[in-house]
């Protein structure tokens, strides 16, 4: 059920600390840590702790937790350095836009050419 830990879901066992994780950031409701394979010098996912599948989910089910999302992306940047250079926030959606984990999380990618639009 959403909002509910999926005990299939790598995320959800990243939040229980059952998987290691390389944690940069953390608030009451979200995770920030280091994407396994960096897309870009600065790239971190930040979930939140509750299971949702995906952007719409989390907004639909839980709006402030998704405002708490986009404000620890922005919070992230702000540790990294990277607030001013300008960074990305992306939310993909779906297996066809290349979403693999389906435990919803924001990719803030920042320290490179960002060219939009993207590839
Ligand atoms: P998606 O493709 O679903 O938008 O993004 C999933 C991201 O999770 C990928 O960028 C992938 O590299 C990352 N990822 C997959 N497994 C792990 C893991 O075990 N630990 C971490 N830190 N990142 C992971
Ligand atoms: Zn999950």
């Amino acid at each position: 059920m959403a909002g509910e830990p999926d005990a299939h879901c790598l995320f959800c066992k990243i939040v229980a600390g059952e998987v290691p994780a390389t944690t940069v950031l953390e608030t009451e409701t979200t995770v920030a840590f280091r994407d396994i394979n960096p897309q870009a010098p600065t790239h971190v996912l930040v979930i939140p702790r509750a299971h949702y599948p995906n952007a719409a989910s989390l907004a639909t089910g839980a709006p402030a937790l998704a405002a708490d999302v986009l404000a620890t992306a922005g919070a992230v940047a702000e540790q990294e350095g990277v607030e001013d250079s300008g960074y990305r926030i992306v939310l993909n959606t779906g297996s066809g836009a290349g979403q693999t984990v389906f435990h919803v999380h924001a990719h803030v990618l920042a320290g490179r050419g960002l060219e939009w639009p993207p590839g």
